[in-house]
């Protein structure tokens, strides 16, 4: 059958790190599975780790699956071949667990797809003591809602440890009561454990439309789930033997977490909230996985990833001592991919000039210094110029600037600024190349649950696409500036599923019913299919997305939580809407958001002291003033976060 397939290389599994674990009756069988293609799913981080956590216990395997690609979905179905492992090609229905983890809304029919491949009933309501346990983790079951009918277990936050506790469970169920038949006291024991969430537990209210809340119905689930978070990133030195694809994959170089955490504070970013505090890795153990990873990948390339690079405290000695370390040997590429634009100078440039030129990606994500404020990315129009200044200075032709439309309060003049933005760019770079380039990538914003803009009403395909109109003729006539959008059309789906609630599950389902799978895929998304589906089920799209949310309303996660307190998100909603910036509170007075103090945990920076002018300021300020680092033969083709 693979002969017949396109990319047979998604299925054969064999990369370099990959594991033939020996299944036994006593050993927990967890299948981590992604749900898009190989190549997106395979270099995911977090199911890497859990991968070889899990294998190094006595009384667990794991294996991994991805979404086969719809030409193979054909032909298993064709002959009734069910969803299987990519390691040791075993059944999915023959783990104990299937583990999802999800990172985009618009995967969410996939991984219906890909339980009914497994041969799993697709409500949870609907399967027996015998079919595998389906889990979810990622930053997208922050609200897991629309997924509540079809998901057994929903971890929330850090999996390292809350891993753990679920095999030790599942494994004491599958000695007993599963030969019993017996699937509600695992259900039962799983919703005790901290961090996570069994939404079959939990029972939603409406009064009309108006939803009122998630109540537990068993005394075992708690009314608020608290997400898990590991305190010390240093016990946790995972992957350590990062899988080495046979085919092409994205991200394809080692990767080497080197903190959790964000404090930037900005506004939309619901990574930068949910994963807070900032939990650095210590130097020495990133310098050991970063020389035990090469040697054993045979990769020359290694990426310090976090959610903002520049600010781990030491990157400079830290990257030169990587670079240094690598001797006479082959030279070693370091890529940054999270540097912020302010971080961007004359002496980066310079050294990363004999990096590749594939072109450099910059995020100031609005046009307007305003705009930026009330988004909290408080970066300058001085910083952004002085940073594309040295990328053409340095032979860089192709400069390109990430920027998020439909934000709250935007107005035209933040839409036109962005075109400003754009001609000055490509004034600097005529300055040192005849024929520079600037290509300006605009997404829709989504309103994520957990951030200060949850609260805001998402503008409507027709805005959207209004507002990418009018920056496309504003940019016509110049010369060099592509202007590349993320269809409205999705950005609205995304918006129903990020703060839908569980009456969402039925759209789902008849949206998958129909063959909307791989709907992150422009070729395969179909609007008409998502918005019969609601209409069928009488479900307003505008009253998901459209709507600002008042203070008092009820929110669908509001029976979960990230560690912040919602007080605190709403104060900063209003500053947004005042342009009041917030600043680092890395560097600042602790401003109690709830990350730290509700579990006793403290930012961990491997060295207390901020960088040199950093970042202290007070929210109008915060050029890093972070001196560039050193490398030799570097790459940072994604230069903001
Ligand atoms: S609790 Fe305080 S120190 Fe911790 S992330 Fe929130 S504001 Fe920052």
């Amino acid at each position: 059958m693979l002969a017949r397939v396109s990319k047979p290389a998604r299925y054969i599994g064999m990369e370099g790190g990959a594991q033939r674990p020996e299944h036994a009756p006593h050993k927990v069988a967890w299948l981590l599975a992604y749900p898009d293609t190989y190549e997106i799913g395979l270099p995911n981080q977090g199911l890497q780790i859990l991968y070889e956590i899990l294998n190094e216990r006595p009384d667990a395997v794991a294996e991994r699956t991805y979404a086969p690609w719809y030409d193979l979905e054909e032909l298993l179905r064709e002959h009734e071949i069910g969803l299987f492992s990519v390691d040791t090609h075993r059944a999915a229905s023959d783990f104990d667990l299937i583990g999802f983890n999800l990172s985009a809304e618009l995967t969410y029919t996939n991984l219906l797809n890909m339980v009914d491949l497994a041969g799993v009933p697709v409500r949870s309501a609907d399967r027996r003591a015998d079919h595998p346990l389906i889990a979810a983790g990622g930053h997208c079951t922050y609200n897991p809602e629309p997924l509540a009918d079809f998901l057994d277990l929903v971890v929330l936050g850090d999996g390292e440890e809350v891993v753990a506790e679920i095999t030790e469970v599942v494994g004491e169920w599958k000695a007993d009561a599963r030969r019993r038949g017996d699937r509600t006291s695992v259900l039962h024991a799983l919703a005790g454990i901290s961090g996570v969430y069994v939404p079959s537990l939990h029972r939603p209210r409406y009064d009309g439309s108006t939803f009122l809340g998630l109540e537990p119905i068993v005394a075992q689930a708690p009314a608020l789930v608290e997400k898990r978070t590991i305190a010390d990133l240093a016990e946790f030195p995972y992957p350590r033997n990062q899988l080495v694809p046979l085919t092409e994959v994205v991200h394809d170089r080692l990767n080497v977490e080197v903190f959790r955490g964000c404090t930037r504070g900005c506004r939309f970013c619901q990574a930068g909230m949910i994963t807070r505090p900032v939990r650095e890795r210590p130097a020495e153990q990133v310098r050991s996985m970063v020389a035990d990873g090469l040697r054993r990948t045979g990769y020359d390339e290694v990426s310090l990833t976090s959610l903002s690079t520049a600010d781990y405290s030491g990157i400079e000695q830290l990257v030169a001592d990587i670079v240094d370390a690598d001797g006479d040997g082959p030279s070693i590429t370091v890529a940054l991919p999270s540097l912020r634009v302010d971080a961007f100078g004359v002496g980066i440039a310079t050294q990363l000039q004999h990096a590749r030129r594939a072109g450099l990606t910059f995020a100031p994500e609005a046009g307007t210094w305003r705009m930026r404020q009330v988004i909290n990315k408080l970066i300058r129009e001085e910083d952004l110029y002085s940073a594309v200044e040295a990328a053409f200075a340095n032979g860089w032709r192709r400069v390109k600037l990430y920027f998020l439309t439909g934000l709250p309060t935007e107005t035209d003049e933040d839409t036109l600024g962005i075109a400003e933005l754009a001609r000055n760019c490509i004034e600097i770079g005529r300055a040192h190349t005849r024929a520079p380039s600037v290509t300006v990538s605009v997404g829709g914003f989504v309103p994520k649950p957990f951030t200060p803009f949850q609260w805001f009403g998402q503008n409507t395909v027709e805005e959207l696409q209004r507002k990418i109109n009018l920056l496309r003729d504003a940019t016509r006539r110049m010369h060099g500036v592509q202007v590349k959008w993320h269809d409205p059309k999705a950005t609205l789906v995304e918006g129903i599923m990020s703060r839908g609630d569980r009456r969402i599950g039925d759209v789902l389902e008849t949206v998958w019913r129909r063959g909307g799978t791989f709907q992150e895929w422009n070729e395969r998304f179909d609007l008409p299919l998502w918005l019969d589906a609601m209409a069928e089920h009488g479900l307003d799209p505008d009253w998901f997305t459209h709507r600002h949310r008042t203070a008092e309303e009820v929110l669908p996660w509001d029976h979960l939580s990230a560690g912040l307190h919602k007080d605190f998100l709403w104060q900063d909603w209003r500053d947004a809407l005042a342009e009041v910036g917030l600043p680092d509170c890395r560097w600042t007075p602790c401003y109690d958001c709830g990350a730290c103090t509700g579990y006793s945990i403290e930012h961990i920076v491997a060295s207390a002291t901020p960088p040199a002018g950093g970042s202290q300021g007070t929210g109008q300020d915060l050029g890093s003033g972070w001196t560039p680092v050193q490398l030799r033969r570097p790459t940072s083709d994604v230069v903001s976060a």
